[in-house]
């Protein structure tokens, strides 16, 4: 079994399942390990999966990736069709506004950039994702885990740092730097939704980055339970 991680849910898989071998993609220096085996580093495109798994002798594949890694999952469905390898995309519920929420939907992190609603802008997009403010004359307050590289926005801070957050942190956060909106990717689950409760309190406007679609046809599950389910009706298939 495969399964393709950087989340909590494919730390969670790993514990919870034997012969499993976790893939992550190495972007991070000190990633928080799953249990067992683990492989790090690209796997070199449709093609370096494909020798990888057959090599490898994987019986199935669960992705359990973040929702926005739409390229390894596009790869994954891609590679596991075309080889007949059982194949299960694992994806949490996103968010959803609550009463007294201002949330703006938007397609891409850039349109977000095109579309801020106040000057002093907390983004948690992603480091990779600060180019798409680099031009704009907005201060930001950026979190990320890695610090970020150029292009990025000259009126910038940077406090690095990595889930899960409390809601009295990000209120403390929010008003230490005065922020007055917050950009976010709809990335679900219980470990960075304080910022949202926080923004809901403060009053302030969200900027949120709906999810890229998954790929035509691929099955899906939406907690750990499933999954482990969806495994043990492959291991006993
Ligand atoms: P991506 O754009 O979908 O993937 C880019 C390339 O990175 C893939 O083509 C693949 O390289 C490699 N890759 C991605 N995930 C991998 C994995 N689990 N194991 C081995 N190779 C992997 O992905 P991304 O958005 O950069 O995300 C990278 C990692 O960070 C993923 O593990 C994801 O779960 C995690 N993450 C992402 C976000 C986010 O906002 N995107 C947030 C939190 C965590 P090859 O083509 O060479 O195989």
């Amino acid at each position: 079994m495969l399964v393709l991680g950087g989340t909590g849910e494919a730390r969670r898989l790993a514990s919870e399942l034997p012969d499993v071998i976790s893939s992550l993609a190495g972007r991070v220096r000190t990633p928080r390990l799953p249990p067992g085996q683990v492989r790090v580093g690209g796997f070199g495109g449709p093609e370096g999966l494909r020798q990888w798994l057959l090599s490898n002798k994987i019986d199935a594949v669960v992705d359990a990736t973040h929702p926005f890694a739409a390229r390894m999952t596009a790869t994954a469905a891609k590679v596991t069709a075309e080889e007949s390898i059982p194949f299960v995309v694992l994806r949490r519920p996103g968010w959803a506004p609550g009463p007294g929420d201002d949330w703006h939907w938007v397609d891409s992190v850039a349109e977000a950039a095109r579309n801020l609603p106040a000057e002093r802008v907390f983004l948690t997009t992603g480091r990779e994702e600060l180019a798409e403010f680099a031009d704009l004359g907005n201060w930001f307050l950026a979190r990320s885990v890695e610090p970020p590289e150029p292009p990025m926005p000259r009126r910038l801070q940077v406090v690095l740092d990595r889930g899960p957050f409390t809601v009295e942190d990000e209120l403390a956060l929010m008003h230490e730097y005065g922020i007055q909106a917050l950009v976010t990717k709809d990335s679900g689950g219980d470990m960075t939704a304080a910022k949202l409760t926080a923004a809901r309190a403060l009053k302030i406007p969200v900027v949120i980055v709906r999810r890229p679609p998954l790929p035509d046809g691929v099955s899906t599950v939406s907690s750990v339970e499933e999954a482990v389910s969806w495994v043990r009706g492959i291991a006993e298939a």
